[in-house]
């Protein structure tokens, strides 16, 4: 399908996604038909076990990772009909991550952190320093602006991290293990801090994690079993 057929569904769509790793004897098939359709401003969280191919879906829902076959639909468009470059600015605009790691540069203070994806966006504007400072407000670091992440704790760092992946107003959250670093009581503050968020920009969110205890934050939830989808008791 190319973006000329793009579809008024807004959220995130996926079609028989199969995705495979190849290896020196048979590719090793980790997605074997994912389906979804998640309307925009749901919130859903995947789990299964470490190995079950989780960060696989991940990437491959936010267009870091092309399926072997399948479709993704991002707000009725298909990512991987865009050439390179446009792909990287749709992905850059589009969807925001985060990761167990916060990938914070080190050198860089908290603002400058939250501003990084806005500088390869062509329409940043003068407004972006000011809703970088709203999102750390929000996010509970307002008098933190000038600290480097070596100054912050483990939750904060993903307060920054979550904010980050905000910055340019995303339709698409994507949160991988994003409490997986930290300490049950911080995971359960950051958790409040990523579905608040989310629910204030009206992004899709989707968080993958073996916690069950974070899944359980989820108004829905789905399970990758063998390879698919499946619906989650609860
Ligand atoms: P999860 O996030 O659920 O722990 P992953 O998606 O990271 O699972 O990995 C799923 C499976 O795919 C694992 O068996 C892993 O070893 C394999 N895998 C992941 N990335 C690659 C890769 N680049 N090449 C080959 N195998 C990979
Ligand atoms: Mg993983």
């Amino acid at each position: 399908m190319s973006t000329a057929t793009a579809s008024d569904a807004s959220g995130l769509q996926a079609r028989e996604l199969t995705r495979d790793y190849p290896t020196r004897a048979e590719p090793l098939r980790i997605l074997r038909g994912v389906n979804l359709s998640l309307a925009r401003g749901n919130a859903l969280a995947v789990t299964g076990p470490s190995g079950s191919g989780k960060s696989t879906l991940l990437h491959v829902f936010g267009a870091l990772d092309r399926p072997t076959a399948g479709e993704v639909l991002i707000n009725g468009r298909n990512p991987f009909a865009l050439p390179e470059p446009e792909l990287a600015a749709f992905r850059n605009r589009e969807i925001g991550f985060v990761f167990q790691e916060h990938y914070l540069l080190p050198q860089c203070s908290v603002l400058e952190n939250v501003l990084v994806p806005t500088l390869v966006a062509p329409d940043a504007d003068a407004g972006v320093a000011e809703r970088a400072r709203m999102l750390l407000d929000r996010v509970g670091l307002a008098r933190r602006l000038d600290h480097r992440p070596a100054e912050l704790s483990g939750g904060e760092r993903q307060r920054v991290a979550i904010a980050r992946a905000l910055i340019n107003r995303p339709t698409l959250l994507l949160c991988d293990e994003p409490t997986g670093n930290l300490d049950r009581v911080t995971a359960r503050a950051v958790a409040d801090v990523i579905l608040e968020m989310a629910r204030a920009e009206n992004a899709t969110l989707i968080v993958v994690t073996h916690s069950a205890e974070l899944a359980a934050r989820l108004p829905k939830r789905m399970e990758l079993v063998e390879g698919k989808l499946e619906e989650g008791n609860g």
